[in-house]
């Protein structure tokens, strides 16, 4: 039910994995985020969820192996064969594996998009995740393509609006860009109803499309906190799943909320901050200490 591998012609030896049977931690699904970047608070996802949101965060009930082959519905160069009406600009070396996957993106349930905090997978596989968009440095693109990371890139328009074309950079390396909504009101929890919410989604669903070719398919919301409103709008906004994290790498070090090092199926948190190289620093350092590979998230969740 694991171990599948597909060291398909467009790897490259460095990307290479080797499948190994690591033991996967099931962890308690509530995020205590305290991204600490200029606004955001560490008031954290717990203290805002209902009764229903805890299990939404599909570590635990949604573990059953996935076995369907994708590998020959992908190819390098080639957009998903999705519902995307618009046509990708241009190619990108995006898709360079492919998985048996040993996990399933939970559904949307009566409405509410699934809240993801770490992927129960056997693959040595880790996810990068980047938020915000504010500080913008030649830096910051030449040092992930240095290292080949896939990454998916949580944008706000309003802290992007300055510069949308930065992003292309990251994009052309195989990086994609999702939603972090519009103004980045890290209390739209408490303070927006569910047409508020939705309009602050789907404002940043139309900004990307217009200016990366895509609609997001996945969802941050500012500081972390989330709701089953929030899951409703998320859904109705076309995106498929609220993602959150359980590591991250902040002030030139790594966070982790379990355990001291990486795990496999980790989603890791970073921010376009003025600390970027030293923030990819500390996550490199821990990424190749665990023996992971960083691979992209929507290619891992079929939602690329
Ligand atoms: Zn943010």
């Amino acid at each position: 039910m694991f171990g599948g591998h597909s060291a398909v012609s467009i790897s490259t030896p460095s990307r290479r994995a080797v499948f190994s049977v690591l033991g996967a931690s099931v962890v308690a699904g509530l995020t205590a985020c305290t991204a600490a970047e200029g606004a955001e608070t560490t008031q954290g996802a717990g203290t805002t969820q209902g009764a229903g949101t805890t299990q939404g965060a599909g570590t635990a009930q949604r573990s059953t192996p996935a076995l369907t082959p994708t590998t020959a519905a992908e190819s390098p160069g080639v957009p998903p064969a999705s519902a995307s009406p618009t046509p990708t600009p241009t190619p990108t070396k995006r898709i360079r594996r492919t998985f048996i996957p040993d996990y399933q993106l939970p559904p949307i349930v009566s409405g509410l998009a699934p809240v993801i905090t770490k992927i129960e997978t056997k693959h040595p596989v880790v996810f990068l995740t980047i938020d915000d968009g504010n500080i913008k440095t030649p830096e910051s693109i030449k040092l992930m393509a240095e290292y080949d990371y896939p990454s998916s890139l949580f944008l706000t328009k309003d802290t992007i609006a300055d510069n949308p074309a930065f992003f292309n950079a990251f994009k052309a390396q195989g990086s994609l860009i999702e939603n972090h909504t519009v103004t980045h009101n890290i209390n739209m929890v408490r303070q927006w109803g569910y047409q508020q919410q939705l309009n602050d989604m789907v404002g940043m669903q139309e900004y990307a499309l217009q200016h990366y070719g895509r609609r997001p398919t996945l969802f941050r919301p500012p500081g972390g906190a989330y709701s089953n409103v929030m899951r409703q709008a998320v859904a109705d906004a076309g995106m498929k799943a609220i993602i959150t994290w359980e590591a991250k790498a902040n002030a030139g070090k790594m966070d982790y909320q379990v355990g001291n090092a990486l795990r496999p199926g980790d989603i890791v948190l970073m921010h376009f901050r003025a600390e970027f190289a030293a923030d990819l620093a500390a996550f490199r350092a821990a990424q190749l200490a665990a023996g992971l590979e960083v691979v992209l998230l929507e290619d891992f969740l079929g939602v690329a």
